[in-house]
């Protein structure tokens, strides 16, 4: 078997991705990863390895990790590395080289995300855990789980004590819209700093997080975390476009929309306060509202409630107060 061979095995490289291996490691890793195989290895046994001193594979696995393509892991109390696999590189791969990662051509692109999806899903074991939702709503053994109002954004925000925005790798990795791809997502408190201890992240200020939150809205991107249950922490991660965010498109993948993420309101419009200007049409992420010709000729603004995701974006928009949001327990 080759060394390139052995790597694609390894790593779980998908063919698509293998004319574009020099994106996702360089020869070095590409050694490391093969010398790795499926073993977890110290510094000095990866030295020995690669014939490298002590201090210059100390130098790549840093590099390697940050990059995963390595992770650190802890065996009989030791540290040590064990190869990652490439739907984790493609991840960081697209946050850390975006122009190279736009190099590999649009079709195959579309193939690797799509490939990169169904790996999100099982690297998530998310058929499990949204059947568990599916018995019970309530479910919290999941990530991401609710679309929040701004309003509730605005909220937690601003109780939080620690905010760290990173890039959305959603948006950098499936880059089918224009909207910011760059400090857009949360990491607050706890997870802000884990996020840090991990060489990730950038600390703002509450007030410059504020911004960013209510500069998302303003663009259109719909607002994800977790609200607070059971004893459990609200927290806000993503801004999140329809196209791009894994959550929203496993969701749907898995007969899972507006369950997972959950909406837990639904607009509703007040015709009478309605003047047809069709803000919320543009406004709305998933094709909710919409202009269609009534039977007198006249244009009428139409709502498809089963269509809605609870978001806020059209009532938070509308310049005659006519949508509002209602909590759907009530
Ligand atoms: S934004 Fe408000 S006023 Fe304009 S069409 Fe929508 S509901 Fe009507
Ligand atoms: S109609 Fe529903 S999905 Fe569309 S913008 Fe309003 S709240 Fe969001």
């Amino acid at each position: 078997m080759t060394k390139l061979a052995a790597f694609q095995q390894i790593f779980r490289l998908p063919d698509a991705l293998l004319p574009y291996v020099d994106l996702v490691a360089t020869a070095q890793e590409i050694d490391l990863v093969v010398a790795l195989g499926e073993r977890a290895l110290s510094v000095g046994q990866v030295a020995e390895a690669l014939g490298l001193g002590g201090a210059a594979a100390e130098r790549l696995l840093l590099d390697a990790t940050l990059r995963a393509v390595v992770e650190r892991v802890v065996e009989d109390s030791a540290i040590c590395y064990r190869a990652c696999n490439a739907y984790r590189r493609v991840t960081y791969l697209s946050m850390q080289d975006y122009d190279g990662w736009l190099r590999v051509p649009e079709d195959v692109r579309a193939t690797l995300i799509e490939w990169h999806l169904d790996e999100n899903i099982r690297h998530h074991d998310l058929a499990r855990r949204l059947d568990l939702l599916r018995q019970d709503p309530d479910s919290l053994e999941i990530h991401n789980r609710d679309i929040l109002l701004l309003e509730e954004a605005l909220e937690i925000v601003a109780a939080a004590e620690l905010h760290v925005v990173v890039p959305c790798d959603c948006r950098t990795t499936v880059a089918a819209c224009a909207h910011e791809r760059w400090n857009t997502c949360f990491r607050l408190d706890d997870r802000g700093r884990w996020t840090l201890e991990m060489g990730e992240g950038q600390i703002v200020t509450k007030e410059e997080c504020i911004q960013i939150l209510l500069n998302a809205d303003r663009a259109g991107l719909i607002h994800t975390g977790q609200r607070a249950e059971k004893g459990r922490k609200a927290t806000v991660n993503g801004n999140c476009c329809a196209c791009c965010s894994y959550p929203i498109r496993a969701g749907m993948a898995l007969g899972m929309a507006q369950q997972w993420p959950r909406r837990h309101y639904l607009a509703h419009r007040d015709e009478a306060r309605c003047v047809g200007c069709g803000v919320c049409v543009e406004r709305c992420p998933f094709g909710a509202l919409f202009c269609r010709e009534a039977e007198d000729g006249c244009m009428e603004i139409v709502f498809d409630a089963d269509a809605c995701f609870g978001c806020g974006l059209c009532a938070n928009t509308c310049p005659e107060g006519a949508m509002t949001m209602r909590p759907l327990s009530v």
